[in-house]
């Protein structure tokens, strides 16, 4: 048996060609990413969000609680979020936390609760899908499907995530595993782009550097950006676990070229049932815009106030 096994050879070759049969895509190389690598055309991609721009000049701020708790808390963080500049409302309601006993989100009626808040401030919605039963429930209510760090290499869920995107026309916004490889994230995201879906955009949130330490990955930024024509988020709030390092972190991540940010804010970081500890509050959220509009290549621009500057 053993030496069966030793024996059998995974022919990848053959299984892509008969993957790209499938999914009617032209047979390359296994070692090919077909869709995330540079466009032959040169440009960068622009994913368009009703009439948002995500990697065009505008620089993007997405805003929002960890979790949305009731309806206070998501209308008092979602105002903030808006005042801070930000287009796009985020908010967990399907929660990947590691206990199971923790919070683990409103489910469906925060989905409802967040639809209704952004409609009424005029904005978008980031929301994450933890897994198959909800995806297409947060495809019907949100502008774009999260999936989260864990589930940044379970591949039947990204091509799930990936085909009932593009059934409904929504972004992915697609967050890196906290110890996977650029070459990895290109793979994992091709996944999604194989299954039809054409809006992503990746999430760099924090991953495990040479020093041992989980850190915002700058360099793996970079890197990406030089590789791929897909636009870029960096994610300064799970790169670090105090809410003090947020702003430091939201710098590095608009000097390495981000497309726009994804950060949490809590009326009350004290009462917050999810990452309290590293949530701004409302009044060092308006900061963030100082920080991108510092920071930011010189040919973007971004919607939102920059204030006097105070760290
Ligand atoms: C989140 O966005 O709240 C979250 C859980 O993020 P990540 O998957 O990056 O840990
Ligand atoms: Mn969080």
């Amino acid at each position: 048996m053993i030496e069966q096994l030793q024996h059998t050879h995974i022919d990848t070759h053959r299984q892509l060609q008969d993957f790209s049969r499938l999914c009617n895509l032209p047979v390359k190389a296994p070692d090919v990413l077909l869709y995330s690598l540079e466009r032959t055309d040169g440009k960068r991609s622009i994913v368009h969000i009703g009439d948002i721009e995500i990697g065009g000049t505008e620089i993007v701020l997405m805003a929002g609680p960890c979790s949305v708790e009731n309806p206070t808390q998501a209308w008092e963080a979602a105002i903030a979020a808006k005042e801070a500049g930000a287009t796009v409302l985020r908010g967990g309601v399907f929660k990947p936390r590691t206990s199971p006993y923790t919070f683990q989100g409103m489910g469906p009626e925060g989905l409802i609760l967040q639809r209704a808040i952004a409609d009424n401030l005029g904005m978008r919605i980031v929301t994450e899908s933890t897994g198959e039963s909800n995806t297409e429930l947060v495809a019907q209510y949100a502008d774009i499907i999260q999936t989260g760090a864990r589930n940044a290499q379970s591949f039947e869920f990204l091509a799930h995530v990936g085909s009932i995107a593009a059934r409904y026309d929504r972004a992915v916004l697609y967050k890196r595993g906290a110890a996977m490889s650029v070459q990895e994230f290109l793979w994992g995201a091709e996944y999604i782009l194989a299954a039809g879906c054409k809006k992503v955009l990746l999430c760099e949130r924090g991953t495990l550097l040479s020093n041992g330490h989980v850190d915002f990955d700058v360099e793996g930024v970079e890197a990406i950006k030089s590789l791929t024509h897909l636009p870029i988020i960096g994610d300064p709030t799970h790169a670090v676990k105090e809410s003090r390092l947020v702003r430091d972190r939201a710098r590095k991540a608009i000097s390495a070229g981000c497309d726009g940010l994804i950060v949490e804010t809590h009326p009350n970081p004290e009462q917050a049932l999810s990452d309290g500890a590293r949530a701004l509050r409302p009044e060092e959220l308006v900061y963030i815009g100082d920080d991108i509009v510092h920071n930011m290549d010189s040919r973007r621009t971004f919607c939102g106030n920059a204030r006097v500057n105070k760290d």
